[in-house]
């Protein structure tokens, strides 16, 4: 099994509104996903439906390769921890206090692991202090330990850096790499912070309108991303062989347009490639900030 959800053509309307479209999700095993869109774009509602807070009009969903209409997701769905907008905490209990109700909520006989989650969130010390005396960043900690109890592999986080200050925000970090990199931890994080996202996020996909519009891994973005020359010439298979030959990164881009990642002298680069019948046409410098990528894949204009 390759990826740990799926989602198959998933749509929830809302009368005629589609706030999911036709939406196709593929979550590798081992991935942090960053679920990144504007607000509106369907974020909280992908994940109610995953979550089975909602049901789907149409299409369906796998996770680890059980259907939702499948009988036995009720168990599949144990191995999943989510914290849905905010985090479900008792305020007039104490850090410790909560884990165990958790515990006792999802059967959990002993309370075997509580010292350890507490320990794992920086919420070891808080002692007898109760959630309502807690800030913002340490109560979304405790929503993380909670999620944990019960040891899932799969973590859904929606917005878990929202209202946070920047402590806050590297605190949430630290963990989701830790529990990604020593437990194994697959994550799906829902978020608007591009930026703060690509810090940790393995995998992205961009939705927007409840659709879908690109899943790409880190690599692929980053490449996209990066600093090239676009070239626009009249005989892309002499250029590709010239690029080739001389060991020069390169990507097709169309059957004109070719992107070179490496710094290169564009008179040289144009008489070489005059020599073999091929000639320059257009040319120009690129780089794009992360923002800006989403911005140019969603349209710009009414829809940023
Ligand atoms: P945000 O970042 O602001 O949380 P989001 O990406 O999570 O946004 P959703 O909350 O999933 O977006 O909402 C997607 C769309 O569905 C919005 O246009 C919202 O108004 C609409 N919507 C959500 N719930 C309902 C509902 N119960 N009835 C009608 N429309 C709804």
């Amino acid at each position: 099994m390759k990826y740990i959800l799926e989602t198959t053509n998933l749509e929830k309307r809302y009368k005629n509104f589609k706030a999911i479209d036709s939406l196709n999700m593929h979550i590798p095993k081992g991935s942090i996903y960053g679920l990144i869109g504007k607000n509106g774009a369907g974020k909280t509602t992908l994940i109610r439906l995953i979550c089975a807070l909602q049901k789907p009009t149409n299409g369906y969903y796998s996770i680890y390769g059980i259907k939702n209409i499948d009988k036995q997701i009720i168990n599949v769905r144990k191995r999943i921890g989510a914290i849905i907008e905010t985090p479900s905490v008792h305020i007039e209990m104490t850090a410790r206090e909560n884990l165990m109700e958790q515990s006792k909520i999802i059967g959990v006989p002993s309370y075997d692991g509580v010292d350890e989650l507490l320990k794992l969130v920086g919420l070891s010390q808080t002692g007898k202090k109760k959630v309502h005396d807690f800030s913002l960043g340490m109560k979304q900690r405790l929503g993380i330990a909670i999620a944990l109890v019960g040891n899932p592999d799969f973590l859904i986080l929606d917005e878990p850096i929202n209202g946070l200050d920047p402590q806050g925000i590297i605190d949430i970090r630290e963990i989701i790499l830790k529990l990604n990199k020593e437990n194994g931890i697959t994550f799906l994080i829902s978020s608007h912070y591009l930026d703060e996202l690509s810090k940790v996020a393995t995998h992205y996909g961009f939705i927007n309108k409840g659709k879908m519009i690109q899943e790409i891994s880190k690599e692929k973005l980053e490449q996209n991303c990066k600093k090239r020359i676009e070239i626009k010439v009249s005989n892309i298979k002499e250029c590709v062989k010239y690029l080739e030959q001389n060991n020069i990164p390169y990507e097709v881009i169309s059957n004109e347009i070719i992107n070179i990642y490496q710094k290169i002298n564009i008179s040289e680069l144009a008489i070489s490639l005059s020599e073999r019948d091929c000639i320059i046409n257009e040319f120009r410098e690129k780089e794009e900030t992360l923002e800006n990528y989403y911005i140019n894949l969603i349209g710009g204009g009414d829809n940023v």
